[in-house]
């Protein structure tokens, strides 16, 4: 398994690191030649930056498990959403510089602390180099399975390139209206991307359980945002009519962090009668998955989340 993750790693990794000459690596299409200092929409350059690593007990049970999914949180966002509540990170580009050996060593000691699964968060920007350490990691004994935990706005010749190499997706979808995500996330396009690369994601592999833990598959998540309920609505429909057997997270953890502030619509917690009516929905439509509660502990946010790379590296 390690050997044939190498292999679609070397198949693929010199033309994905060309790319970063004219970046084209997500949606945005920036075509600034990173691998000369320049910087994206992302805010990604040469260097991969990581904000924090740690065991997260707070994912979905299958991916957090008794001792945690191994995750590291990657500094910059291709997406950057007026109400991200990783924003710390994600808007700007805070963090550690990490080399391609530094990072396999991150993935290394996240399964020696016994990590179920290495969860790479919000991986797009940095993909050529975060397969590198990959490789790097397997080649040293990485064998815990791969989560690509993603905005969903990818390329899906992008997702394509994972194929066998990433085991588990865990996949927001945010919108399926243009305006809303043209709004909020600066992105009018998001819905098609989104909706198509996690149809080429479903299709790539069937879920696999082993020890109430996800070896393989794919889980969509969706946050339920304020005044947006007929929005979720669409969202958790489309999901049933299209790919009815996936795995489906609806989070209502919403808190207007960031710039919310300025988007009175969304400048408010959810109320509990939205939380109630998308609740009712989702079970209406027996999608398999996971309800958070309403009013969540806030402790999940990334907001809460503190540099602690120095014990890694
Ligand atoms: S990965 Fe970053 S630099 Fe490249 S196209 Fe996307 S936003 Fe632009």
């Amino acid at each position: 398994m390690p050997e044939r993750k190498i292999t679609l790693i070397d198949a693929t990794i010199d033309q994905l690191y060309s790319r970063l000459k004219s970046c084209d690596i997500c949606p945005r299409n920036c075509r600034l030649n990173r691998l000369k200092g320049k910087i994206g929409y992302c805010g990604g350059g040469k260097e991969t930056r990581v904000f924090s690593a740690f065991l997260h007990k707070g994912e979905e049970p299958p991916i957090s498990g008794q001792k945690g999914s191994g995750t590291v949180f990657f500094s910059g966002c291709s997406l950057k959403c007026v109400y991200c509540q990783n924003y710390k990170f994600s808007c700007s580009i805070s963090g550690e510089t990490v080399s391609e050996t530094q990072l396999s060593g991150i993935f290394l000691k996240l399964q020696k602390k016994g990590a179920h699964n290495i969860n790479l968060v919000t991986p797009t920007h940095f993909l050529p180099q975060i397969l590198m350490a990959l490789k790097i990691a397997l080649k040293n004994g990485l064998n815990v399975p791969i989560v690509y935990n993603t905005s969903g706005y990818e390329k899906v010749e992008i997702i394509k390139r994972l194929k066998g190499i990433v085991d588990v997706y865990l996949s927001d979808l945010k919108y399926t209206d243009k305006a809303v995500s043209r709004a909020y996330s600066n992105a009018p396009e998001y819905p098609d991307f989104a909706q198509e690369s996690i149809k080429e994601i479903y299709g790539q592999a069937k879920a696999l359980m082993a020890e109430n833990l996800l070896k393989k598959g794919l889980i969509i998540r969706h946050l339920v945002l304020p005044n947006n309920i007929e929005g979720s609505k669409k969202i958790l429909a489309w999901i049933a009519d299209n790919l009815p057997k996936a795995m489906v997270s609806v989070m209502f953890q919403y808190q207007p962090y960031y710039r919310a502030d300025k988007y009175p619509q969304i400048n408010r917690p959810l109320t509990k009668a939205e939380y109630q009516q998308i609740r009712d929905f989702t079970e209406s439509l027996r999608l398999k998955g996971f309800l958070q509660g309403f009013s969540p502990a806030e402790c999940l946010a990334g907001i809460n989340f503190t540099p602690n790379l120095k014990e890694y590296l």
